[in-house]
């Protein structure tokens, strides 16, 4: 029965990333999210029903629009199955039985999964414009919230230290929009900055640590091969894929995925 249950889990991932992938396209180009029926970007073709169900429409659609029969980009189909993925993996980690389900495991999971709504989205979006959307650090502002409420009820006694980072995520926020920052760089490490915080009250200080080194060590040592290189070849020309390692929102909200997942299986295992 449990395998059953991982597969309305994953079903229910795939769902939510099929929701992630329509996100990330609207929000930046301002369409509305909820209201707004589903289309093909190239032809404007309504999505029926059939069109819709994650993974499989676009294994039944051979990939392709229905109407005009553009290509669909396989990354949609892809983005949906991780999504299922990491879905089963969270619950793997934090030890989701069907025999044994206990409500303070289910909301846990659920405010996870809210987290990385936020999560998916802002990465997802920093990937396409180089950029941390405003709007999601507000709702991820919400979940926190929405967290540290769930640590009083269940008595958690460092509560504290989870209301500085909130205070200072404010901070943040108002400082963004009150000064009006024009220059592009400095906004996007106000909100490098902001993401961390969300990271250090959703995951804690150990996973947000090494969501941020571990992604800087890297660019820093892809940045220094491509830098010998390039002295060797006496040539200096820029990789066109080189700027994908400065999206730092992107790099920092992966690797914190990652190892939060493996930080709850250990300590549940
Ligand atoms: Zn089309």
């Amino acid at each position: 029965m449990n395998v059953f249950f991982y597969i309305i889990i994953f079903i229910i991932g795939t769902l939510f990333g099929s929701f992630y992938t329509l996100a990330v396209y609207r929000i930046p180009r301002k369409i509305d999210i909820i209201y707004t029926h589903s289309f093909c970007p190239n032809c404007g073709h309504k999505l029926g029903f059939f069109e819709l169900i994650p993974v499989l429409s676009y294994i039944f659609l051979g990939g392709k629009c229905k109407k005009c029969k553009q290509p669909i980009r396989p990354r949609y189909f892809i983005l949906e199955i991780l999504s299922g993925l990491t879905f089963v993996a969270l619950a793997i980690s934090l030890k989701l039985d069907v025999y044994n389900l206990d409500i303070n495991t289910i909301i846990k999971f659920c405010l996870i999964v809210l987290y990385f709504a936020a999560i998916f989205l802002l990465a997802g979006i920093d990937k396409e414009e180089r950029r941390i959307e405003k709007g999601v650090l507000y709702y991820s502002f919400a979940v926190s919230s929405a967290y540290i409420i769930y640590l009083c009820i269940m008595g958690q006694t460092s509560i504290y230290r989870y209301v500085m980072y909130l205070v200072a995520l404010i901070t943040l926020l108002i400082v963004d929009s009150e000064k009006q920052i024009k220059e592009a760089k400095q906004s996007y490490l106000f909100q490098i900055l902001m993401l961390i915080v969300v990271m250090l009250i959703n995951t804690g200080e150990f996973v947000t640590l090494f969501s941020v080194v571990i992604p800087l060590i890297a660019v820093f040592a892809i940045k220094s091969f491509y830098f010998l290189k390039n002295a060797l070849n006496k040539s200096f020309k820029i990789h066109k894929n080189m700027m994908e390692i400065y999206k730092f929102g992107y790099l920092f909200c992966l690797s914190n995925v990652i190892i939060f997942i493996f930080t709850l299986y250990f300590t549940n295992h």
